[in-house]
């Protein structure tokens, strides 16, 4: 089964709408015409219509790095589904560690987006992972276990292939601590054991894995080569685009 990488960065709280314009024609003058890997800009809220602009005509995609799920009302600060979609957003990251971290997100609510941002037509990425504390004391595929099947609940066999998951050990996101490909491996292949058991093995294998946490082009080949690591969630090394260029080649070589 060929699955079509996909490299997406997580822009987080960095770069304004200028700056970010700049960032994303830099990457699309090298890629933006890339079909062998899904390509995906995830700017913060404030610069996705500039960067939609920047990238019109282009195969890259744009994404967002949350939303909320009830499509409008009293929720000073948040943004919806149908909001993205004005701006020609496709997909939204959802249950980063940082936001289950800072903003005491739990699998309940994020499932709560997953449904909305698929009955909207935008693509999840839903990011699961286990922290330090949790891989120490053994913990690790029982967390994944919860995030996945928490984030997934009534989520339907015509759904699940345009849901992504990004495995993210919280450990290994900013830190420069990579998961040794073996670590990775073994969650990834955990996590499509779990979607065949949810939704059998057909389905189970079009879904798109991502790994993220300190991926660079120096430790993407090796990760990408990993029969289950489909790709990588890129906080860091999105910011500048010669490295992620890179690691869209890298994808790309690994195809
Ligand atoms: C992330 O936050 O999704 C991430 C993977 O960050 P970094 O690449 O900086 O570890």
């Amino acid at each position: 089964m060929i699955r079509k990488k996909v490299i997406a960065g997580n822009w987080k709280m960095n770069k304004t709408a200028t700056d970010g314009v700049t960032l994303a024609k830099d990457i699309a003058a090298e890629i933006g015409r890339e079909t062998g890997v899904d390509v995906v800009l995830c700017p913060p809220f404030t610069a996705l219509a500039s960067v939609a602009h920047a990238l019109e005509g282009q195969s890259i995609k744009l994404g967002a790095q949350n939303m909320h799920p009830e499509k409008n009302g009293a929720f000073t600060g948040e943004v919806s589904a149908e909001m993205l979609r004005t701006l020609y957003v496709t997909h939204v990251i959802l249950g980063h560690s940082e936001r289950r971290t800072y903003f005491a997100e739990t699998d309940a609510f994020i499932n709560k987006k997953v449904l909305s941002a698929l009955a909207n037509q935008l693509k999840p990425i839903l990011c699961v992972g286990e922290t330090l504390a949790e891989r120490e004391a053994g913990a690790t595929l029982a967390v994944v276990q919860r995030h996945v099947e928490g984030g997934l609940a009534g989520v339907t066999k015509e759904q699940i292939t345009t849901v992504i998951i990004a495995y993210e050990p919280v450990w290994a996101i900013g830190t420069g601590k990579v998961a040794t490909t073996e670590q990775a491996q073994e969650v990834h292949a955990y996590i499509r054991d779990l979607l065949t058991k949810l939704y059998g093995a057909a389905l189970a294998q079009k879904v798109r894995i991502l790994y993220g946490g300190s991926m660079k082009p120096a430790n993407a080949p090796e990760l990408l080569a990993q029969k289950d690591i489909d790709g990588g969630l890129i906080g860091g090394a999105s910011l500048e685009a010669r490295s992620f260029i890179e690691l869209v080649k890298a994808a790309d070589a690994a195809k």
